[in-house]
C-alpha cells in the first residue's frame, strides 16, 4: 500500500530562464514538477499535532520526539498526551504529572525555538454520561488546542468502560455483553455518542473520527461500504461542519492496516462539505512522526483538497499543500 514519493531521481535540478523569471525543474519519480521559487518555498515541511510521549502511553521522552521531529522536516509539532481521567487507565496521564507536562514542554519550546515551533495540547476523552471534554479535573486554559476523542463507550457489568480502541478480543467481549453481538447498533451508538461530543463542543479537533471501524471491520456482518454506514457517517460529518470544527485525518493505522481515520472513501464528501482538516500521525514512537503523510497528502489532493489547517499565530488557518508537504 505504501508508495515512495517525493524522492529526487538521479537527474540534477535544472534552472531555466523563462520570461525573465527563473524556474527550477526537479525530476521526481513519477512526474516533473515546475516550481516558481518566488511563489513557493522550495522546501516543503510537515506538521503534526497529535502525538504521545512518556507523560501518557508514548514510548519516548518529549525531548526525543522533538529531536526526531526536527530530523524529519517537521516545522510545527504539537504534544497531545491523553488527558487525565478520574479513573485509572493504561494510557491516560496521571493528574499529578500535569504540571510537569507543562514545565517540560516550555523548557523544550525555548530550547528548540530556532528549529521547530512546538505546541502543547491534550487528547481529551469524551465518555458519555461520565466525563465531558470540559471538566473540573484540571484547567486546560494553557493548552494551545484540544483534541476530542472517543476511546470508551458504555459501562460493562464489572464497572469498566467498554473500549472500542483496544484489541479485538476485548472489543468482541463487550459487544456480546452490551449489544448481544450485534455490530450495527454498536456502531450507530458510537456515532450517536460522537454527535453528542461534537454538539457539546469545547475542543478544536475531532480525533480519529470513525475509529470504531478498526474493530467493527473484523465482524462478519459489518461492511464499511454499506449504504447505512455511509449515510450514518455522512450525518456526523455534516454536524462537524455545522459546528465549525477541524477534522483530523489520522494516519496511525495506515502502515499496518492501510486505513486512515476517517476512511479514505469519505475524503471527497469531507472536501465537498468544506470541512477543514489537519493530518496527524497520532505517534507513540518517535520513528512514526510523519508515517504515511506522503500517500495521505496525495489522497487528499486527489479528492480535491487544496489546503489543510495549521496553527499560525494562535489561529487555525488554511495552508496550501501538495503530496510533498505544506507550502508556507
Ligand atoms: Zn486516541
Ligand atoms: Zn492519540
Amino acid at each position: 500500500m505504501e508508495r515512495k514519493h517525493g524522492k529526487f531521481s538521479s537527474f540534477p535540478p535544472a534552472i531555466y530562464l523563462v520570461n525573465k523569471r527563473f524556474f527550477v525543474i526537479f525530476a521526481f519519480h513519477n512526474s516533473i514538477r515546475t516550481l516558481n521559487p518566488k511563489k513557493y518555498k522550495l522546501f516543503m515541511y510537515f506538521a503534526n499535532y497529535h502525538s504521545h510521549c512518556t507523560f501518557c502511553d508514548g514510548r519516548s521522552s518529549m525531548e526525543e520526539f522533538v529531536r526526531f521531529a526536527i530530523a524529519k522536516g517537521v516545522r510545527k509539532y504539537g504534544f497531545s498526551s491523553h488527558a487525565p481521567l478520574p479513573i485509572d487507565t493504561f494510557w491516560n496521564m496521571k493528574l499529578d504529572d500535569f504540571g510537569e507536562y507543562q514545565n517540560e514542554f516550555y523548557r523544550l519550546k525555548e530550547k528548540y525555538m530556532s528549529e521547530v515551533e512546538l505546541f502543547i495540547g491534550l487528547e481529551v476523552d469524551y465518555i458519555h454520561n461520565y466525563i465531558e471534554i470540559q471538566n473540573e479535573l484540571y484547567s486546560a486554559e494553557n493548552m494551545d488546542y484540544l483534541i476530542g476523542s472517543i476511546h470508551y463507550m458504555d459501562k460493562l457489568p464489572n464497572g469498566d468502560f467498554w473500549t472500542i480502541d483496544g484489541n479485538f478480543r476485548d472489543f468482541f467481549v463487550g459487544l456480546k455483553i452490551l449489544f448481544d453481538g450485534e455490530i450495527r447498533p454498536a456502531v450507530e451508538r458510537f456515532f450517536d455518542i460522537s454527535d453528542q461530543m461534537i454538539g457539546k463542543g469545547g475542543f478544536d479537533i475531532v480525533g480519529h473520527f470513525d475509529k470504531i471501524a478498526m474493530n467493527a471491520s473484523k465482524c462478519t456482518d459489518f461492511e464499511k461500504s454499506s449504504v447505512w454506514y455511509r449515510n450514518r457517517v455522512s450525518d456526523s460529518l455534516q454536524l462537524i461542519k455545522q459546528k465549525d470544527m477541524i477534522l483530523e485525518i489520522n494516519t496511525k493505522s495506515f502502515v499496518d492496516k492501510g486505513i486512515t481515520y476517517p476512511d479514505i472513501q469519505f475524503f471527497p464528501l469531507i472536501n465537498e462539505l468544506q470541512i477543514p482538516v489537519v493530518v496527524n500521525s497520532d505517534c507513540h514512537y518517535p520513528t512514526n512522526i510523519v508515517d504515511s503523510f506522503h500517500p495521505t497528502f496525495e489522497a487528499l489532493k486527489a479528492a480535491g483538497f487544496k489546503t489543510m489547517h495549521q496553527l499560525i499565530n494562535g489561529k487555525w488557518q488554511a495552508v496550501e499543500f501538495d503530496e510533498t508537504g505544506l507550502k508556507q
